[in-house]
């Protein structure tokens, strides 16, 4: 087996010591520079408290498999995982109705949990002031794991296998030869490696530095504090008992030590530790500032009152690491093959991380879909220290904040405009964000069209970051038309003699087809899952622009584009920009622009052309995701100011307006138009994503043996809600007589058919049209049905007039 050497023996290299091993890898060093197993990183002073549920399906999943992994495990006969469940309190309304959206989240993601009254929240934490809450959310399975025993446990299973751990062992260098990762310098001496794992806690970047690697983290110290004896615990025989808690609204959580208790703070200034500093450091634990845990002791005694009777005993600023996202990075060096990196891993996730990574290692890609926590997932402009700093203390402000799924993220902006920005101001975009860019989700400039419209009424949750403008701005698309701004959206240009057999053989459709064609098609990989979709329009005979998902398209064609210099590659994202002119009067808005004739006999649909419009030179595609007659019109950004300004003028007269995403939303829910990362991911394949009219049989593609052989057990299914004052918006629970049988990934409302379309992974068996459903909405069940789809133009003769 390869030889391996894993940076870090906190929970994360310990863990995927285990699992490398466990999977054949048996040839593992791993390296830490401290002591073992209290090596001082952030894992040697974690209190190590595992809340399982999350609003990403993926961090729920490692911590689930965490939770089983640790909880059947024990070192020399003492368990390393205490399940004493997980209570979540609150004390204001919309906490309350929080915790309600957040049993649907656990429910959604297969974690068995439950709302609980005052009463009972004291009784299973009795040191709780029942008068002080409004209620809890109780997970049974959560619990309390020994983060250094839990290391240690599993290092000695992996130095079984033949593992070995090296303490006092400083990586100061990363050696290469012939393109690849060859080794580590210490300061003990070389140790070759075919693959190097960055498993550094919040030292990640220093050690990235060594190989020429941004570690996009930001290490921000946070307080814990252990009390005195608690009189009320006198007597505790054991460590914990008591549940671990969460009380959100004071950005407090609590965990027992003995007749002790532990307060975790999150209500102070954030702490950033600078790159300059943690090279310092020689462990993660700073020294404790009183002053900055005041408020979190006054609050912890309105909640406990018990703690009246004790104070404060010690504390620690200990240090960990907060990505841009509060997600985990997890990949290969796209410089340097072989040298990956798990960082920014809770204890929480640890396991589960490790499992992922050591499938992708040993089996070439992990089984749990992993795009929010890929390395690669950020764009150069996201990786500045400014944007690493202030996104990572934002993520700290905001860590227990109840946050809506669509509010876009509240510093550092704008960071990316598009040429129609300051277009989009004067119509008064409110702006989402989206890879960095901004991005208008709709205009107040349209809130007169949405007068007089009779739109059901939304809820104060559903209302938020939604407008009746969006609705006025989806129906004047499908009337009229509209112009979307498209800059953001990834633009791969692939050339080279090599380009048309390489997509080919990455792409499930047939793409290589006669110049001017645009072909929907699928990024599968090795094992039939689905990776990204794409348009790929042929714009000469070696020249393809491909519409991709994000950074992480271009990421997989980089590894897999041959290295003979056949294919080249480039991102012309940035340089480019692109709108979407669509809507049934599109066609006379273009051809009053152009020379070229764009009626439907010289310019068809799925068809691409370059021409001019009212003077800029375009690429056009005569292609829409929101299901009406229009074009994709990419210009350089030099020009996409002019373009927006004539396609504008001409298109007024019209009835034309500007439409933001929002309304987009709505329009391709309708459609049926799937969004890759949130509706299917490499978990699901073609078939069961409704989308096998991408796959071509009769050629070869990566994926598709193992496609044939997949079950095709489960179906994305469009739900539309049966009342149409009702909506939801993504990730709620879908049951079937009161049971969960599946959950909505993304959902908004449908303008045109005046009702909430909803998409759903469920059981193939409940896919068909007509099942009558629930959709839990803040606990309350809503009734949807299953419907035949698209719910819009089935025919599609819309577009293709
Ligand atoms: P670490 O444990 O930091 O391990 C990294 C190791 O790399 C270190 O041992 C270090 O010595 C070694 N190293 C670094 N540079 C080099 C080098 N150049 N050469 C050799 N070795 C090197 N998480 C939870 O899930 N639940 C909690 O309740 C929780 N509470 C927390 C409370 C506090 C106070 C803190 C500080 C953290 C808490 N966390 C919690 C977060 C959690 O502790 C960390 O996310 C996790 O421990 C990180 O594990 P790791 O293995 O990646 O990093």
């Amino acid at each position: 087996s390869p030889r391996v050497v894993v940076i870090g023996a906190g929970i994360v290299g310990c863990s995927l010591a285990d699992e490398l091993t466990a999977r054949g890898w048996t040839d593992v060093t791993v390296l830490d520079r401290g002591p073992l197993f209290a090596a001082g990183g952030s894992s040697s002073h974690a209190p190590g408290l595992v809340f399982q549920t999350n609003p990403s399906r993926t961090l729920t999943e490692f911590a689930r498999y965490t939770v089983g992994k640790l909880g059947g495990l024990e070192l020399d006969g003492a368990p390393v995982f205490r399940p004493v469940g997980g209570l979540e309190v609150a004390t204001t309304p919309e906490r309350w109705a929080d915790l309600a959206r957040r049993h649907g989240l656990a429910t959604s993601w297969g974690i068995e949990a439950r709302l609980v009254d005052p009463g009972e929240c004291a009784r299973l934490h009795p040191l709780l002031d029942p008068g002080a809450v409004l209620g809890g959310l109780h997970v049974p399975s959560d619990g309390l794991a020994h983060a250094v025993p839990a290391g240690e446990a599993q290092a000695r299973r992996a130095i079984e296998r033949g593992a070995r751990f090296l303490a006092r062992h400083r990586v100061t260098g990363v050696a290469q030869a012939h393109g690849r990762v060859s080794g580590v310098e210490t300061d003990q001496g070389f140790v070759p490696a075919d693959v190097v794992i960055c498993a550094a806690g919040f030292w990640g970047p220093d050690v990235g530095a060594l190989a020429g690697l941004t570690v996009p983290l930001q290490p921000l110290a946070h307080q814990y504090a252990t009390t005195a004896p608690v009189p009320a615990l006198a007597g505790a025989v054991q460590e914990a008992s008591a549940p671990i808690l969460r009380h959100q609204d004071a950005d407090l959580y609590y965990r027992e030590h003995g007749d002790r208790i532990g307060i975790g703070s999150y209500g102070h200034r954030p702490m950033p530790v600078t790159a300059a500093e943690t090279e310092a450091h020689e462990n993660s634990c700073l020294p404790f500032t009183p002053d900055d845990f005041a408020d979190a002791w006054k609050q912890s005694l309105a909640l406990l009152p018990g703690l009246a009777e004790t104070e404060v005993s010690a504390g620690i600023n200990g240090v960990f690491s907060f990505t841009p996202d509060g997600m985990p990075l997890l990949g290969e060096h796209r410089d340097l093959p072989g040298f990956w990196v798990a960082e920014a891993v809770w204890v929480t996730h640890s396991a589960g991380v490790a499992k992922a990574l050591a499938e992708w290692l040993v089996e070439g890609q992990p089984r749990t879909d992993v795009h929010e926590c890929d390395l690669h997932r950020f764009t150069d402009v996201q990786l500045s220290p400014e944007y690493v700093a202030g996104r990572g203390a934002q993520q700290f402000v905001e860590v227990y904040d109840v946050v809506h799924p669509l509010a876009p993220p509240a510093v550092l902006r704008p960071l990316r405009t598009s040429p129609f920005y300051p277009r989009q101001q004067e119509l008064g975009a409110v702006f989402g964000e989206s890879g960095g860019w901004e991005r208008p989700l709709w205009f107040e400039a349209n809130a007169p069209l949405a007068e007089g419209l009779d739109l059901p009424d939304r809820d104060p949750w559903a209302s938020r970051w939604w407008s009746p403008t969006v609705a006025a701005e989806a129906l004047a698309t499908r009337r009229h038309g509209a112009l979307y701004d498209l800059t953001p959206l990834t633009r791969i240009e692939v050339t080279g003699p090599g380009a048309p057999d390489f997509l080919q053989l990455l792409t499930t459709n047939d793409v290589a087809r006669p110049v001017g064609r645009v072909t929907y098609t699928l990024l599968l990989d090795a094992a039939g899952g689905v990776r990204s979709d794409l348009t790929v329009s042929r714009l000469g005979e070696q020249r393809f622009l491909v519409g991709a998902n994000g950074p992480l398209d271009l990421d997989w064609f980089r590894q897999h584009a041959p290295d003979d210099g056949s294919v080249q590659l480039r991102d012309t994202t940035a340089g480019t920009c692109g709108i979407g002119l669509w809507g049934p009067r599109a066609r006379e808005v273009l051809q009053s622009l152009t020379p070229t004739d764009v009626s439907h006999a010289a310019f068809g649909y799925f068809r691409a052309r370059e021409l001019f419009v009212g003077g800029v030179p375009v690429t056009a595609l005569r292609v829409s995701y929101v299901g009406e007659l229009g074009w994709e019109l990419y210009t350089d950004a030099a020009t996409g100011l002019r373009l927006w300004d004539v396609l504008w003028k001409a298109g007024r007269p019209h009835g034309l307006v500007a439409a933001g995403r929002r309304a987009f939303d709505s329009l391709r829910l309708e459609k049926g138009y799937r969004a890759w990362g949130i509706d299917m991911s490499t978990e699901h394949d073609p078939v069961e994503a409704g989308l096998s009219f991408a796959v071509r049989q009769d050629k070869d593609f990566v994926g598709k043996e193992a496609l044939e052989r997949r079950p095709h057990d489960r179906r994305l299914a469009c739900l539309v809600l049966d009342d149409p004052a009702t909506t939801v918006l993504g990730r709620e629970p879908v049951r079937v007589d009161g049971r969960p049988v599946g959950h909505v990934t993304s959902a908004g409302f449908g303008t045109t058919i005046g009702r909430t379309v909803a998409y759903a992974w469920l059981p193939a068996s409940l896919g068909d049209p007509g099942t009558a459903v629930t959709v839990d909405w803040f606990g309350k069940p809503l009734a949807a049905t299953v419907a035949a789809e698209p719910l819009v133009d089935p025919s599609g003769a819309r577009m293709r007039c």
